[in-house]
């Protein structure tokens, strides 16, 4: 046999991968290290090559008798690595497809210690989602799982008409409430079907039999209005970080128990996505739910404007400055509000506060509250 050489393509080596390469010898392989260190795998001690698909490439490991890890390299960064597959075939060292095995929801346990975090974390949720699977299987539940799947599709599409309808006949405080409302029931279903409901990507599970995907298209029209909506207020910012937080929590609350008592326990990467996302739906309600739940302004203050400003970037802002607090205090303004009124004229900081003791103001022109509208 000759000797096949397998190194590192240029471009590989230069995005800095391991630099090392291997000789496939006729007794063996010789691993050469950066520094000339030389290790000899012999073909006997390998007992099978296990192939798993990352996310551009596919990694190769060599697997020893105690299935340990000897080598990995990457096929496409490494040339001749063909070369060095066909000959470990020869020598009838036995492959395994990882995430074929995957695919047909078949255990890879056995092999896990010897993968990378990086391979595992690749690996993980389709094993998480399989086992699942496998109960669902054992307790009969498929034909629920299956409703909850149409379930989950309609609901999402509902949501979506829902939002379309708000926007087009509500205003003011009724079309908050009905903004929060879509996103609290796609939370509350979120925890019901989790955690078998992802709303967050869930393209490392290639086998959805049993995962229940939500259209999330009507959730984030009600996120974004959320956001958007509430752009002209203002508060303090440590005091919305903490209306933040204890939000977060509150929703966190109903999906650890959930997954503390229910059957389908989530795996660790999958608890901290939902508590990102928790933290994503609480950062846009701070401002809708405490409007919903202040009853009057606290008081009015007036202040002279100074100067205006239009920042456009793909949506314009529009701003005024007045002395309040400190000098040249930055407020957001509507488009409207910002066309009616000029330099030298007087306006409203209207202060506000809900009954959670959620302070927050907006700037409005004399004389006319704003309240109620949005
Ligand atoms: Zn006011």
């Amino acid at each position: 046999m000759d000797d096949i050489t397998v190194r590192p393509r240029r471009a590989a080596a230069l995005l800095g991968c391991r630099k090392f390469y291997f000789r496939m010898e006729t007794e063996g392989i010789v691993v050469v290290e950066s520094f000339g260190k030389q290790t000899v795998i012999r073909y006997e001690d390998i007992s099978a090559l296990l192939f798993l698909n990352m996310s551009k490439n596919q990694a190769v490991i060599l697997l020893g008798r105690k299935n340990e890890r000897l080598l990995n390299f990457s096929s496409a960064d490494m040339i001749n690595a063909d070369k060095a597959i066909d000959i470990l075939r020869m020598k009838r060292i036995p492959s395994i497809n990882l995430s074929e095995r995957l695919e047909r929801w078949q255990d890879i346990d056995e092999y896990m210690p010897a993968l990378s975090w990086s391979e595992r974390f690749v690996c993980r949720p389709q094993v998480i989602a399989m086992k699942s699977a496998r109960r669902i299987e054992e307790a009969n539940e498929g034909k629920k799982i299956e409703k909850w799947k149409r379930l989950a599709c309609v609901v999402g599409w509902a949501m979506f008409v829902l939002d379309i309808f708000i926007l087009l006949f509500l205003r003011g405080g009724i079309r908050t409430a009905c903004f929060m409302f879509v996103l609290l029931f796609a939370w509350a279903m979120y925890v019901w079907m989790y955690p078998l409901l992802f709303l967050e990507v869930s393209g490392f599970v290639k086998n959805k039999k049993y995962i229940i995907e939500m259209p999330v298209f009507g959730i984030l029209a009600a996120f974004f209005f959320c956001l958007t909506g509430f752009e002209n207020f203002a508060c303090d910012f440590g005091d919305y970080l903490v209306f933040v937080g204890i939000i977060t929590v509150l929703l966190l609350i109903p999906l650890f128990l959930k997954s503390y008592f229910g059957k389908e326990k989530p795996d660790k990467m999958r608890v901290l996505a939902s508590s990102f996302l928790a933290l994503l739906l609480a950062y846009a309600v701070v401002f809708p739910v405490n409007y919903m739940v202040t009853f009057q302004a606290d008081r009015h203050e007036p202040v002279m404007v100074k100067s205006k400003e239009i920042y456009v970037n793909k949506f314009a802002s529009y701003y005024v400055y007045a002395d309040w607090k400190e000098a040249d205090h930055k407020f957001t303004v509507s488009e409207k509000t910002y066309y009616e009124i000029q330099k030298g004229d007087r306006m409203q900081v209207c202060l506000r506060h809900s009954i959670f003791g959620f302070h927050y103001w907006i700037l409005h022109n004399e004389g006319h509250c704003k309240w109620g509208e949005l």
